[in-house]
């Protein structure tokens, strides 16, 4: 399995490339700028572009996401519930002071429970609203990781200060979704540092007692 992780963009967003070198095919997960130069990299690796998954309609995390659909031909998938930010985007980049990146409605949704992914790499994806409304994270239960988006980060959580959301939801969907996978699950977070499920039941102050 292919698996770079690298920030994108000025809020450091992290991307995720997630590929299967014997198929030759890739999933990239929250694409939120410089999609140039995420094609260029599936390119150097050999990977065609299967699916564009996006966690949250943030723009720091879905803002690449049409124009590498552009240059791949990849359907974007979001959950349903991010609908309401998606349309604010210009609103967005004035919180930034940025231009507003094009968007397009998805091609697909990102239902709790959905299957998503390669073949060989399957996720299932998990809606754990609270930092917005349409969060989600995906679970590559075989291969023990998480993809946790601005839900889990290493020794925080996502702010929930924004429209759509919610300091109690996101705490809930951290207890009932995220704390019960193996201990040993790594976790991708959506800014900064990976982690472990088990480092955060332990040591994350937002979780303590839980
Ligand atoms: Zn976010």
């Amino acid at each position: 399995m292919i698996l770079e992780t690298f920030p994108v963009g000025p809020l450091a967003c992290n991307c995720t490339i997630l590929g299967d070198e014997e198929a030759g095919e890739a999933i990239v997960i929250d694409p939120g700028d410089e999609a140039g130069r995420i094609a260029g990299r599936l390119t150097e690796l050999g990977l065609k572009l299967k699916q564009i998954l996006v966690t949250h309609a943030h723009i720091d995390h879905v803002g690449g996401a049409l124009r590498l659909k552009r240059l791949t031909g990849a359907p974007i998938l979001l959950n349903e519930n991010d609908l309401p930010l998606l349309a604010m985007m210009d609103e967005q980049a004035g919180w930034l002071g940025v231009a507003p990146p094009e968007t397009a409605p998805p091609d697909g949704p990102l239902a709790d429970g959905q299957f998503v992914g390669l073949e060989k790499y399957a996720a299932q994806v998990l809606h754990t609203p609270g930092h917005t409304q349409g969060s989600v994270c995906l679970h590559f239960a075989p291969q023990k990781l998480l993809i946790a988006g601005d839900t889990l980060f290493a020794g925080s959580i996502g702010r929930t200060d924004l429209p759509g959301g919610d300091y109690g939801q996101i705490i809930h969907s951290i207890q009932t979704r995220l704390l019960p996978l193996p201990d040993e699950t790594r976790v991708v977070t959506g800014h900064g540092l990976e982690t472990t499920i088990g480092a955060e039941r332990r040591s994350n102050p937002f979780l303590r007692g839980q």
